[in-house]
């Protein structure tokens, strides 16, 4: 069956979404069909509310309405320890479980020489700046084990090898290829507190 054009314009987009195939498109686009007309306009604008309002943190590289992130500028905590993770949703597993009351640091990806990628084109260089400016006793690595990872944990504790900061990894309860959002609370809490210094 040809769906009409407008219709088929509707499963196109949404398989441009992660996690979304043909048949799952389908079948959001038809239950679209159905919703009516004032919950598909607060739909899109929540769509693109998400773009224009969200910016990253130029501290952290978290997400914000703000010019500084809620992390941040939370004076109540941690000024002296940075946690730094691959990627924003990383935090909010973090947050959500309230495991760490520290600063955070999002790469936004990780050092792969097989890849090609190289510092230049992660996070990195703003992690190394907010060091440098003091303050920072501790960066504890909390990135599932992988061998990117290990690229990444390795030019970290080098370049801050003589800084006098601490540069610690999670404990390796988190399992090799380990999604972090499918580890749950306690394994993590373990992780973290069970990290072990690596320079
Ligand atoms: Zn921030």
């Amino acid at each position: 069956m040809v769906y009409p054009k407008s219709l088929n314009n509707l499963i196109n987009s949404l398989k441009i979404l992660p996690g979304v195939g043909e048949k799952t498109a389908e079948r959001i686009a038809l239950a679209m069909l159905n919703f009516d007309k004032e919950k598909l306009e607060s739909f899109a604008t929540a769509i693109i509310g998400v773009k224009n309002k969200i910016k990253p943190c130029p501290i952290c590289h978290n997400l914000t309405e703000q010019n500084i992130c809620d992390i941040c500028s939370n004076e109540n905590r941690r000024k002296d320890i940075i946690c730094v993770v691959e990627d924003v949703k990383n935090i909010f597993l973090f947050e959500k479980n309230s495991l760490f009351n520290g600063q955070y640091h999002v790469l936004g990806g990780l050092i792969s020489p097989i890849d090609g990628t190289d510092p230049d084109d992660i996070n990195i260089k703003t992690l190394f700046d907010r060091v440098n400016k003091g303050d920072i006793k501790e960066v504890i690595i909390a990135i599932k084990p992988s061998l990117e990872e290990e690229a990444t944990s390795l030019y970290i504790s080098k370049k801050l090898e003589n800084s006098g900061v601490t540069v610690s990894k999670i404990a390796q309860g988190v399992p090799m290829g380990a999604d972090m959002e499918y580890i749950d609370a306690m394994t993590l809490e373990n992780a973290l507190s069970d990290r072990k210094k690596i320079s």
